[in-house]
């Protein structure tokens, strides 16, 4: 990853990192599973769908395919069937199969503990293999999706055009030891209370230290 300086806007990190864990104490992953290789498919899968329908997906799925072999082994069009409901389940099931197919021939069907292995693997990009290194083997990083990107740059903890900037300057402002649990903050408030179209800032604990939320406030009265 590139290492360019930005100027941050001035905001009080340590004053919303506060808040933010206040407000989201049970903060975490959505998504079900039992191990790293769940971990593994079940973010793959949850690419432009929700979790709620990933973990509808997940049961039948591991019930069938429960290693890294058998979902090599099952041919795509039978996995494609199983994921259906999921978005792109095209491409996630070719994917997915030829992911698992390099887990067994090159990681003794195991997920490797390590950003840049998962990353050569396909249809995982930076996203996917934070998710995985931090919920599944305690690693810090800070997955940056749709939530974390739009929160984070409107608190002006980020000043970002992209989710991989948005990861970099996070890094920067955000203690290492805090990245996994401010990447579930973050989401988590984007949930709840940061939304998209109607961000509920008159009703946010964050709204004295938030600029997007200051400036909306001020110009609606
Ligand atoms: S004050 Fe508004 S814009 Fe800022 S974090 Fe809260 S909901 Fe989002």
């Amino acid at each position: 990853m590139a290492t360019e300086k930005v100027t941050l806007p001035r905001v009080p990190v340590k004053k919303i990192l506060a808040a933010l864990a206040e407000a989201h104490p049970d903060a975490h992953t959505a998504l079900d599973f039992e191990n790293p290789f769940q971990l593994l498919v079940a973010t793959m899968l949850s690419a432009q769908c929700t979790d709620k329908t990933v973990n509808a997906v997940t049961p039948a799925l591991f019930a069938r395919c429960p290693t890294a072999a058998a979902m090599a082994a099952l041919p795509v069009p039978d996995l494609g069937a199983l994921i259906q409901r999921c978005g792109l389940w095209r491409s996630k099931a070719q994917h997915i199969h030829d992911a698992c197919a390099i887990l067994e021939t090159e990681h003794g069907g195991e997920v490797p503990a390590d950003h840049a292995a998962l990353v050569r693997l396909p249809g995982v990009g930076r996203k996917t293999a934070n998710v995985v290194v931090s919920n599944a083997f305690a690693i810090p990083a800070i997955a940056v999706d749709t939530h974390v990107f739009r929160v984070a740059n409107r608190l002006g903890l980020a000043a970002a055009r992209t989710p991989e900037e948005t990861e970099r300057q996070l890094m920067r402002r955000i203690p290492r030891r805090d990245w996994s649990r401010a990447h579930h903050w973050l989401i988590w408030h984007g949930r709840q209370v940061c939304i998209a179209r109607n961000p509920r800032c008159t009703a946010c604990t964050l709204l004295p230290f938030c600029p997007t939320g200051r400036a909306r406030v001020r110009a609606a009265t």
